[in-house]
């Protein structure tokens, strides 16, 4: 019988009056656990149930699985997001959303930027770095770490600025659990990119302004590739910019697709 049917219900109810449950009307019984053969089973295969903890590796499997299906083929930035745990990065109540293709507030009107974005602006970065080397990179915008883990799962060395102090102190306190020797956390304005470390052969920036400043072309080495967003004055959005220095020092710059990041600031706060 659908909902439609049924006569409408009369009130006050008398326990007296209630009339069995026919099979066909019965309430479908809640399962919040899987039945225990089911469970049994599962153990012997090995296989954890989908659904469960997000510590489970499968949830971060299916999120390469979409990552996969929507072009990312790179096997180093692969590799790396499924080595990194996204969940213990944002705050726990949103835990549940960690493995999802979203964005998400981190505080302080700040953002960790999703999956497919991440994935897609380090393929692009390391598009011009040969497999099997391990490059220097710079990040702009360290937020709550994320990016900044990700990129030292496949980096010799990953220098990572934050103008904001308490995010610089949320992405330590982040990544302190993953012990990445190779990861050195900034506290500056990342405009003026990180002169003591470069050059770098990648450079990626997480907050997008009206220009590229100098420094990061600077601080770029041959062969290298800078990704960022930036203003495009004719659409009034930002869309994706890649600079690559050559081997003999020239500069190529073309622009990529439609993003939206927040914005690039100066100084520190
Ligand atoms: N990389 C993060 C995204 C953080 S959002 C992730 O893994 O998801 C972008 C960050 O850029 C913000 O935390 C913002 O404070 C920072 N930012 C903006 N302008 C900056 C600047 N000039 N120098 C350093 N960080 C900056």
């Amino acid at each position: 019988m659908s909902a439609g049917q049924r006569p409408a219900s009369k009130f006050p109810l008398r326990l007296d009056q209630v009339k069995p449950a026919t099979r066909s009307e019965a309430v479908p019984l809640l399962r919040p656990q899987r039945p225990l053969h089911q469970a049994a089973a599962e153990r012997g295969r090995g296989t954890a149930p989908a659904g469960l903890g997000l510590d489970s590796h499968l949830v971060r499997e299916r999120m390469l699985a979409r990552l996969q299906a929507e072009g990312v083929r790179d096997a180093r930035v692969l590799a790396a997001m499924r080595a990194v745990p996204r969940h213990s990065f944002v705050d726990t109540a949103l835990a549940n959303q960690a493995y999802e293709d979203t964005s998400l507030p981190i505080g302080l009107g700040q953002t960790i930027s999703k999956p497919s974005v991440v994935a897609r602006m380090i393929e692009l970065m390391l598009a011009p770095q040969p497999a099997g080397t391990r490059p220097r990179l710079l990040e702009i915008g360290s937020g709550c770490g994320y990016q900044a883990a990700v990129l030292a799962q496949l980096a010799r060395q990953v220098v990572s600025i934050e103008r904001l102090r308490p995010l610089y102190d949320k992405a330590r306190e982040n990544l302190a659990p993953l012990n990445l020797g190779n990861l050195r956390l900034v506290y500056g304005d990342g405009r003026i990119g990180h002169a003591p470390n470069a050059p770098y052969d990648g450079i990626i920036a997480a907050a997008g302004g009206e220009d590229i400043p100098q420094p990061w072309v600077d601080q770029l080495a041959p062969g290298g590739r800078l990704v960022a967003p930036m203003l495009d004055a004719r659409s009034g959005g930002q869309v994706l910019v890649v600079i690559d220095r050559h081997a003999d020092g020239s500069l190529v710059r073309s622009l990529h697709e439609a993003v939206r990041f927040v914005p690039l600031k100066s100084g520190t706060d």
